[in-house]
């Protein structure tokens, strides 16, 4: 999509610190850390929130969340301890960009209820 920024991230148009890279999805590092680990896993193609997932994208958030997030925790060293997988959607969901991306966050104790 013409005007998304995680679409031009996807595509290297705008530079990210990439922690993560296979043909379908790119995970890269907040440009806001709110925690000492803080990383975002996107689909690469451009898929607005959780509401606009469609039957076919479900090997690709299957691939994301059984494969890409336990990878990704053991790499950056939040498994052992736990760590927090966020998926913000819509206005009451704070989602500020209209991609799909899971933040993964970790390194220290997470609050409950979030704020
Ligand atoms: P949301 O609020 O939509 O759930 O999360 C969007 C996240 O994207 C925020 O945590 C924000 O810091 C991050 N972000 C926004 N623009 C950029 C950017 O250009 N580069 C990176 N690396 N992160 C961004
Ligand atoms: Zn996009």
């Amino acid at each position: 999509m013409a005007d998304c920024i995680f679409c031009k991230i996807a595509k290297k148009e705008i530079p990210s610190t990439v922690v993560y890279e296979d043909e379908q999805v790119i995970a890269f590092k907040d440009l806001e850390p709110q925690a000492p680990v803080h990383v975002l896993v996107i689909p690469k193609k451009h898929v607005e929130s959780v509401l606009a997932l469609q039957a076919e994208d479900k090997e690709l958030m299957g691939h994301i969340l059984c494969e890409v997030m336990p990878k990704l925790a053991k790499d950056l060293g939040v498994d052992a301890k736990g760590f927090r997988v966020v998926v913000n959607t819509g206005e009451d969901g704070n989602q500020t960009v209209k991609h799909l991306h899971f933040h993964l966050l970790g390194g220290r104790s997470m609050q409950w209820p979030p704020g």
